[in-house]
């Protein structure tokens, strides 16, 4: 019995009157496109571009952290308000996954460099820096991505720093921070984090990772500072809230009433707990990434120079222009606390040069 009859013979079996070619239109709208997902759970179709993009066109893999659980997520990609969505959305528990964009279709979750028309998106529940992922969610995930890899002819790599500026090169594995921004420098996002373990990760893929990250856990934290402390890290925060736009009279490293009520000021307008400490939550919203940027001088790469120098040891220029010299202490600094050596100081440098 061919294909078709059997199918026919199933249509009359359950009584359908609806010819075969409107049961595969419906099949091909909902079905899963990988063998190891559970279900398929369309986003809300305001929340992506239809497309018909192929193996030419898929070049990456993009890997996030959804800041929120599976369930969060799913309902968030269905709502018409949101403008996000990804292809794939994994529960942390027990590695359950949903599809929820066709390959073909370009999903809304890299912004900037095109990344999002070049790639596929695969949210993982949890929060960056925070969640222990399980062996199920890895596994899970490792699966989907190997098998898209095998079915896109992407790259089973996972590249350190920040991707190329023209997505169409290349193709790897990388997370949702190296994507490049539409000025081809880093963006403002973190995930997957320092709980991300890329070793594991990457040897469930079948690849190789090349981009670090692979201690899952044993990286450094944010320390907390609060009025009357007086330290290196002290200066740090004055010039970052410089960079977020928080003018000050003093740049002293005192934690005093300046920094205090400023920090408040910048607590309440990112929406996050008002204390007046800055802990990791505050740490987070005010680092500011350091970069070989075209605009500088910025308050943020004095920062980073004015820590280096009288935090670290390294007799450079405190001047708030990256060049060679911060670049060379910023791959030095690196290297000596065992992160990837990119010259970026982004969220786990300012994070050791913090901690350290
Ligand atoms: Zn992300």
């Amino acid at each position: 019995m061919t294909e078709r009859n059997t199918r026919r013979s199933f249509l009359k079996a359950i009584g359908a009157t609806a010819t075969v070619g409107a049961l595969a239109d419906t099949a091909a709208a909902y079905h899963t496109q990988d063998p190891y997902v559970d279900d398929f759970r369309p986003a809300d179709s305001s929340n992506y571009t239809s497309a018909s993009r192929g193996a030419e066109a898929i070049d990456w893999v993009v890997i996030h952290v959804g800041e929120g659980d599976y369930g969060g997520m799913v309902g968030w990609f269905q709502d018409p308000s949101a403008d996000v969505s990804a292809h794939y959305a994994i529960r942390n528990s027990d590695g359950y996954a949903s599809q929820m964009v066709h390959h073909e279709d370009k999903a809304w979750h890299a912004g900037g460099q095109n990344y999002n028309y070049y790639s596929i998106g695969i949210e993982h529940g949890g929060y960056t820096d925070q969640t222990q992922f399980t062996d199920a969610l890895y596994k899970k995930s490792a699966n989907i991505v190997s098998s898209l890899c095998d079915q896109y002819n992407i790259p089973k790599n996972h590249p350190s720093g920040v991707a190329p500026c023209d997505a169409s090169t290349d193709g790897g594995i990388i997370g949702h921070h190296q994507v490049p921004e539409s000025d081809c420098g880093p963006n403002n996002h973190t995930d997957p984090g320092s709980t991300w373990d890329w070793d594991y990760y990457m040897d469930l893929v079948g690849g190789t990772n090349n981009g670090g990250g692979g201690d899952g856990g044993t990286s450094y934290s944010w320390p907390t500072y609060s009025y009357g402390d007086q330290a290196e890290a002290v200066y740090s925060i004055q010039y970052l809230l410089e960079e977020n736009g928080y003018p000050l009279d003093y740049h002293d490293g005192i934690y005093g009433t300046e920094v205090e009520t400023t920090i408040e000021q910048f607590q309440s307008d990112r929406n996050i707990t008002v204390d007046g400490i800055v802990g990791p939550e505050t740490w987070n919203e005010l680092y500011v990434v350091v970069w070989d940027a075209e605009d500088d001088p910025w308050w943020a790469t004095y920062g980073a120079q004015h820590h280096l120098n009288y935090g670290q040891g390294y007799d450079i220029a405190v001047d708030g222009y990256y060049g060679p010299e911060t670049r060379s202490a910023i791959e030095d600094f690196q290297t000596s606390a065992g992160l990837t050596v990119d010259g970026v100081v982004g969220h786990d440098t300012w994070q050791a040069l913090m901690d350290i």
